[in-house]
């Protein structure tokens, strides 16, 4: 009988690796490469502890740099940052962290000092980068009631401390073209975002600056600050056109960039065309998600933990199968084939960039 048991179990397991096969499309060779390439997820932003997330970055071979995100609203500035702190702590090994800027009280004369102070105090915990966030030129007014752009004089100072102490800045300035634009196609890959947050979709909001001053902007910081490295998240802004991003990574040797949350733009420009963007600038492109949590998950049961991870882990399988496979696959409603990028482009894009940047190893 126990026989029979441990039979019909492995019947079982081998139905669910075949079936979780079927549908990840993945072949033995590319899982093997899975499981040999190690990882490091740029740009996430897992702020709850789960039971399972410390042997789920292990399984990939993976770590993350947890991306802080600062808010203003009327309550004050809200940050993620002391979330992160803990998440480090309590899953040693898998984690880095990420410290954030914003520009609100930029007319008191002390704001650099002030900010100096706090990120000192953050890099001494833990902080490998500093990001700053889409509210410089969309977001926050200065006394005057201009909109403060990132390449405004009064932001120099904190650039000149985090180039002396080799901390690189990650940039998400601006949003994807799209938010300049109707919102007229739910096949956008940004429609849903813009449905939900409508404060962004710039095109409802004429007050806001246009697209193209604030890419101007943030291009004049990066070149007036050839000594910084910069990443630019979710490929600086321009992932509807890779044209676009190749002509500023050659103008601006100190510009990586990361493609969090833009695979979709990617997916709708023609893959021969991406492939060759990926593997001419194969030094420049770091692997980022923008995946994380946003639920404390208090009183969540074992099944709901187990799906949230099989989403998450069939999440990052949809990515590694664009960019390693040259399978036919849907990312953000976009119909197109992997990159089938070689390995030595997928080692770099996927660890080797990254730990260089932030000085890893
Ligand atoms: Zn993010």
């Amino acid at each position: 009988m126990k026989n029979v048991v441990s039979y019909l179990f492995l019947l079982f397991i081998l139905g669910a690796c075949s079936s979780t096969k079927e549908k990840t499309g993945t072949s033995q060779a590319e899982a093997i490469e899975q499981q040999t390439i190690r990882k490091i997820d740029v740009h996430a932003h897992y702020r709850y502890a789960r039971p399972y997330l410390s042997s789920f970055f292990q399984d990939w071979i993976m770590q993350a740099v947890l991306v802080d995100v600062a808010k203003e609203d009327s309550t004050g500035i809200n940050r993620s940052w002391k979330q992160y702190v803990d998440m480090d702590i309590e899953n040693p090994g898998v984690f880095y962290l990420c410290s954030s800027l914003v520009g609100v009280g930029i007319d008191d004369p002390d704001f650099a000092t002030k900010n100096i102070e706090r990120l000192k105090n953050e890099i001494a915990t833990g902080a490998k980068m500093v990001k700053v966030w889409k509210n410089f030129g969309m977001v926050t007014k200065d006394g005057s009631g201009q909109f403060i752009q990132i390449d405004d004089a009064r932001l120099q100072p904190v650039w000149d401390f985090l180039k002396e102490n080799g901390i690189p800045v990650m940039a998400h300035i601006g949003e994807p073209v799209q938010a300049w634009r109707p919102l007229d196609n739910p096949m956008n890959p940004h429609y849903e975002y813009y449905k939900n947050n409508p404060q962004y979709h710039a095109f409802a909001h004429p007050e806001i600056p246009s697209y193209e001053t604030i890419i101007a902007a943030r291009d004049r910081w990066i070149a007036a600050n050839p000594d910084l490295p910069i990443l630019c998240a979710h490929m600086g802004s321009m992932s509807h056109n890779v044209d676009m991003v190749a002509e500023r990574l050659d103008k601006y040797p100190n510009m990586m960039v990361e493609p969090a949350a833009r695979f979709g733009d990617l997916a709708s420009q023609n893959s021969d065309k991406v492939k060759a963007f990926f593997v001419k600038y194969q030094d420049r492109i770091m692997f980022g998600t923008d995946f994380g949590n946003y639920d404390p998950a208090v009183d969540w049961t074992a099944e709901q933990l187990d799906a949230e991870q099989k989403d998450l882990d069939a999440t990052y399988n949809d990515l590694w199968r664009y960019l390693s496979t040259t399978d036919s696959l849907v990312i953000r409603k976009q119909h197109t084939r992997g990159l089938g990028l070689p390995r030595e482009v997928l080692e770099k894009v996927y660890f080797q960039n990254a730990s260089n940047f932030l000085g890893l190893e």
